[in-house]
């Protein structure tokens, strides 16, 4: 297979990012102090903290001082915000379960299940990711902004009236409702080692979002969806593509789908807007998932989005190996906000060293090289499901396969 690495040469990428600072895009951070307070109940394995450490690293190197880019505040999201998506009973239920009244009947609507618990802040933060995604796409709208990160966002599994994985505000969905209120034509790519059945229901139908996932299969991982034969329906026929994965997907194979499939797709496709969830799960070493990507092939693949020029949005999303999490979205701040050539991390801008003690060579994480008992699991996988998605979705759109 080849690589995308092979494709990327540090200069011509650093060059391509001078001429596009020059043109005066401006590249947004988003953060709220206000996120510093939340938490999720110590046994959950997402840790809120991650956005803090992110904003800690990027700001230590220096990576928010650029005259392009800029870090705004935001405020939680309002509830007629939240109403666009999801029903009123739901909020109902959620508020009033954040206050202590939780109600056995609520379980129908996942609140209280294991994977979205009942606690103070399950309201509060929510509605503060969706603050976060909803100022990120007013901010791409009004053209204040060319590229927006919003690190507390991406929470692609919560439905209209259900909360799911860790998420109970769909701030995906908001965000890309926000956009195609104003007539934009949306592509999600989403890269969390999750598949976002939250954001595939909501435009299942519909052609003006594209929802393009990545993700570990759900044969193997929650929530179970994704698989390739989830195509879309009616006029969103063909608008709905998903790259299931095998355990142990590295980054060469990871890279192929997005060259094979993906880039093809945003150029026949051509959105006025790209919303990114990245999801840090899918790297080698995180507890809840069973991908090996390291954060190289995620900067690839942000760095060549970028290339698109088309306006972006980027969230967070999953993540459960804190630190690895937070480097990581510091990596690919600084990739898309022209601070950072891939080939190139910063180790040490400014004789300011990182403190991680246990990786020593700054952001980027070390190239893994796929054991032969890897490549013969994945390669041929990952071959029929990009030959698949060629048959099956490329015709709609007109493309070549
Ligand atoms: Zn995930």
């Amino acid at each position: 297979m080849r690589s995308l690495h092979d494709n990327v040469r540090s200069e011509e990428a650093l060059k391509r990012k001078c001429e596009r600072m020059a043109t005066g895009d401006i590249a947004v951070f988003l953060y709220s102090h206000e996120l510093e307070d939340e938490r999720y109940p110590d046994d959950c394995p997402l840790k809120t903290e991650r956005v803090l450490r992110t904003r800690e690293i990027v700001s230590s190197l220096g990576l928010l001082s650029d005259s392009r880019v800029e870090e705004v505040n935001f405020a939680p999201a309002g509830r007629s915000d939240l109403e666009a998506f999801h029903l009123p009973a739901y909020l109902d239920a959620l508020e009033a379960a954040a206050a202590g009244h939780h109600r056995l009947e609520y379980l129908e609507m996942g609140i209280g299940s294991k994977d979205c618990p009942v606690f103070p802040d399950m309201y509060s933060y929510g509605q503060l990711a969706c603050g976060g995604t909803l100022t990120a796409a007013d901010l791409i709208t009004s053209g204040d902004a060319h590229i927006v990160f919003n690190p507390s966002g991406g929470f692609h599994h919560a439905g209209p009236a259900m909360a799911s994985g860790f998420c109970y505000l769909n701030d995906i969905v908001l965000g890309c409702l926000r956009f195609t209120e104003v007539g934009m034509k949306v592509l999600v790519l989403d890269l969390d080692a999750h598949h976002g059945e939250g954001v595939q229901e909501a435009f299942y139908d519909r052609n003006d979002v594209i929802y393009i996932s990545l993700h570990e299969s759900g044969r193997t991982l929650f929530p179970g969806t994704g698989f390739e034969r989830e195509i879309g329906a009616d006029s969103g026929r063909g608008y709905t593509v998903n790259m299931p994965l095998p355990v142990d997907t590295y980054d060469d194979a990871y890279l192929e789908c997005f060259q094979q499939v993906v880039m093809p797709l945003i150029a026949a496709y051509a959105p006025d807007v790209i919303v990114m969830e990245l999801g840090m799960d899918a790297l080698s070493g995180d507890p809840l998932a069973h991908l090996a990507l390291t954060n190289n092939a995620y900067a690839t693949i942000v760095d060549n989005v970028v290339e698109f020029g088309t306006p972006l949005l980027a969230t967070g999303g999953g993540g459960y190996h804190p630190d690895n999490t937070a480097r990581s979205w510091a990596f690919l701040w600084g990739v898309m906000s022209g601070g950072v050539a891939i080939d190139h991390p910063p180790l040490a801008l400014g004789g300011v060293f990182l403190e991680s003690t246990e990786w020593h060579g700054g952001l980027q994480d070390r190239t893994q090289v796929p054991t032969v008992k890897q490549r013969r699991s994945v390669e041929p996988a990952v071959a029929n499901t990009i030959e698949r998605i060629r048959r099956d979705i490329f015709p709609c759109h007109s493309i070549s396969s």
